[in-house]
């Protein structure tokens, strides 16, 4: 009887442990495919992507095969709206219909049928004590042993169950979302209006709303020394696709770090109208750093569309003590002084505080991150999108009108010219030679490029919009 027992007792902790799955289909270099969930288990983080899930629970599969298992009752609800997107997809692609999360009844550990099974087993280990004790007494040697191993092997698997049930997965306790108010949009305004009227502004009881061009007040592209060859072209953020700062900012159960999110798209947008990328360019590497930027902290993207990867910091010379920034979880971005013009008060990992006990704030420095260390607020991520290059949402987009270009090694862009509204020129060096993009648009959407290579080759191209 007793080694049934002890073997019955083996198998189920060869079971618990099969979950295991060495090797797995995760190396460390495929990091960048896996999703970072912001739910965490005892305050770790999980980086991975969806396995499988039953009723109440997921299993989530990372790297060299390590599994996570979420209780679904406690999984946030941006990391259901994810899974429900995933499990969507697999329907979709296998033409079944797995029931999506949300859609789920949720048992947690503590409900009333798991807990019944729990006081079952307790009540048998104990009634096998008493057995135990009454065998003892009086001296039935082989029924004592049996009672008390069976006794011994209840309260094991007692205890191996109640603390495997008793890990369940808690989000990481945040701020609450009381105590923000709702942004001024009066306030707001004021930030953006030393930059009317080449942008314009409107909102409604959700969103501050931001629509431009394209184009900063300043110049661009001077001091770009690792240039992907693009240039500044009119977008068209405008319509339904302007810039949305949200008006009543919600703190974020688990700010999103902007090391491993957030690498495509804005994570802000500066009160010029132009947006504010994260630190590090798609590839992870920190654009400021490697020369990507021109003397303002900007350049464009493949679509031709100028942004910021550093703080505009110089847009306090217009600005004064007013913003320079929103962050698109609806926080406003300071420059190096405190509102009050006072010098910056310590900053925390989202790169902003509390400020004299009132609202939240970020803050752009001149070193990483910069401007948004983690979203401190709440945000939305496009579904589609897997970090790190996920997107929050909503956020305006640019169009391309031309293929990608490639990194034109060597070259050091030296001026950048606007001989008329439509049109610029453009100087780069490459080993002491000049070489210039020259390109004009009209009303009609024709663009015009004139490339004047450092040997003195000139090429042109035209593409309509
Ligand atoms: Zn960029
Ligand atoms: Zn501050």
């Amino acid at each position: 009887m007793k080694k049934i027992s002890f073997g019955l007792l083996f198998l189920s902790i060869i079971a618990m442990s099969s979950f295991a799955h060495p090797g797995g289909h995760y190396k460390k270099q495929d990091l960048s495919l896996l999703h970072h969930w912001e739910t965490r288990i005892n305050n770790e983080s999980i980086v991975g992507n969806y396995l499988m899930s039953k009723n109440d629970f997921i299993l989530i599969e990372g790297i060299e095969g390590k599994i996570w298992r979420l209780s679904a009752g406690s999984i946030t609800s941006n990391d259901k709206k994810y899974l429900n997107t995933e499990i969507s997809n697999i329907n979709l692609k296998n033409g079944i219909n797995l029931p999506l999360i949300s859609d789920r009844v949720i048992r947690t550990p503590w409900d009333f049928h798991y807990f019944f099974q729990l006081a079952l087993l307790a009540l048998i280990a104990i009634g096998f004590y008493f057995l135990s004790v009454f065998a003892y007494k009086n001296n039935y040697r082989k029924q004592w042993q049996f009672a008390f191993s069976t006794m011994t092997i209840c309260f094991i698997i007692l205890f191996f169950v109640s603390c495997k049930k008793n890990t369940p997965v808690t989000p990481s306790p945040g701020p609450t979302d009381t105590g923000i108010p709702k942004s001024s949009t009066s306030f707001i305004d004021s930030a953006f209006t030393p930059y009317k009227p080449s942008i314009s502004t409107s909102w409604d009881s959700t969103y501050f709303y931001v629509s431009g061009g394209g184009f900063p007040n300043h110049n661009m592209m001077i001091g770009i020394t690792s240039w992907q060859q693009q240039v500044p072209l009119p977008q068209a953020y405008t319509g339904s696709n302007h810039w949305s700062i949200p008006l009543q900012p919600v703190y974020a159960t688990t700010p999103l770090s902007t090391r491993y999110n957030f690498m495509k798209g804005a994570v802000a947008i500066a009160v010029n109208g132009i947006p504010i990328f994260n630190a590090l360019n798609n590839r992870g590497e920190d654009s400021y750093a490697i020369g990507e930027l021109d003397n303002w902290g900007g350049h464009c993207g493949k679509a031709d569309d100028y942004h910021y990867h550093a703080a505009p910091l110089h847009l306090s010379a217009t600005s004064g003590l007013m913003p320079i920034a929103f962050a698109l979880d609806g926080f406003a971005v300071y420059g190096a002084k405190e509102p009050d013009g006072t010098n910056m008060q310590s900053l925390d990992t989202c790169h902003g505080h509390i400020y004299n006990s009132g609202v939240y704030h970020y803050h752009g420095t001149t070193t990483y991150p910069y401007v948004v260390g983690a979203m401190k607020g709440k945000v939305t991520i496009d579904p589609t999108t897997p970090a790190p290059e996920n997107q929050i949402l909503p956020q305006a987009f640019a169009t391309p009108i031309r293929p990608p270009l490639t990194p034109l090694r060597g070259a050091v862009i030296t001026n950048f010219t606007n001989p008329t509204s439509t049109s610029y020129n453009l100087t780069y060096q490459i080993n002491s030679r000049n070489g210039h993009v020259n390109y004009s648009w009209d009303n009609a959407g024709n663009y015009h490029f004139e490339f004047i290579d450092t040997a003195g080759t000139t090429t042109t191209a035209d593409y309509h919009h």
